[in-house]
């Protein structure tokens, strides 16, 4: 592990990346503000005095990737309102972005309903399982996203530019790429890097976990938050099989920025 920095260099580090923290991503050319918003986060994940952290660190994370999506995403895309094929596959999302979404839901007793319902529903269906045997997202109401602003990483950065292969995809379990408008999963990409360094960073889990398994035991728990942040294997009910799971490039990418950015914590 490297040296830690003297305050007073861990102060001009800080500085210098407020011009960055916060601002859209420009794909390209991206080390700096990397290292700047993954730093921010890693601090505020780290902030024991602040006991919603994990949800705000999500919070922070999702209005980056819109941002970025704002400023980079260019071309048209099919997806529109009252399109839905999407939310019939299995979502994963990281524990702070679960624990974001269920602060949204909390005290909605329909949909609270609606996910126990659904966790019941699916948790013995496999999580390979084709997409049109699945249990369709228990956030969904009329063919919308009940809770828009609060969706996880995944949703916000599934953006396609054909309906007819979202329909073969979803509907039909035909075995096709989604046909992604760019740079949408170049951007989702940078987002888990830095949400998920962060949290190493921070001494947490960083793994995505099944969303509809997790809100339910978010939900169950007022002090879901708490007893997570306090290191208690409290979502292992929802945890991903082990081969989505496995080491990837991100990875890798995960470890330089955090050997980077770790001696200015
Ligand atoms: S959270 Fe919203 S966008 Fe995401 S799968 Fe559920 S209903 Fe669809």
């Amino acid at each position: 592990m490297s040296e830690r920095l003297s305050r007073a260099a861990r102060q001009q580090i800080l500085k210098d990346d407020a011009p960055w923290v916060g601002k859209p991503l420009a794909m390209g050319g991206l080390d700096r503000a990397l290292q700047a918003n993954t730093r921010h986060l890693a601090l505020l994940l780290s902030d024991t005095r602040e006991r919603r952290r994990a949800s705000q660190a999500a919070m922070f994370a999702l209005r980056l990737l819109d941002a970025t999506a704002a400023s980079g995403i260019k071309a048209p895309a099919a997806c529109a309102k009252g399109c839905s094929h999407c939310c019939r596959t299995l979502i994963t999302a990281t524990i702070p972005e679960i624990l974001r979404l269920a602060r949204a839901i909390k005290g909605r007793d329909g949909i609270v309903k609606r996910v126990a319902d659904a966790a019941a529903r699916s948790k013995d269906i496999a999580q390979s399982a084709p997409n049109s045997t699945r249990v369709v997202c228990p956030i969904l109401e009329e063919n919308l996203c009940s809770q828009y602003a609060a969706r996880p990483i995944v949703c916000r950065s599934t953006v396609s530019s054909s309906r007819a292969a979202c329909v073969r995809i979803f509907d039909q379990d035909h075995p096709e790429a989604i046909p992604s408008v760019p740079p949408a999963p170049e951007i989702r990409a940078t987002i888990v890097l830095m949400l998920q360094t962060a949290l190493r960073l921070a001494g947490l889990p960083h793994q995505n976990y099944e969303l509809t398994q997790g809100l339910a035991i978010a939900l169950a728990d007022d002090g879901a938050e708490a007893r997570w942040l306090s290191g208690e294997p409290m979502f292992a009910a929802a945890e991903i099989d082990q081969a989505d799971t496995r080491p990837s490039r991100l990875a890798e990418m995960a470890e330089r920025l955090a050997a980077a950015i770790q001696p200015s914590l």
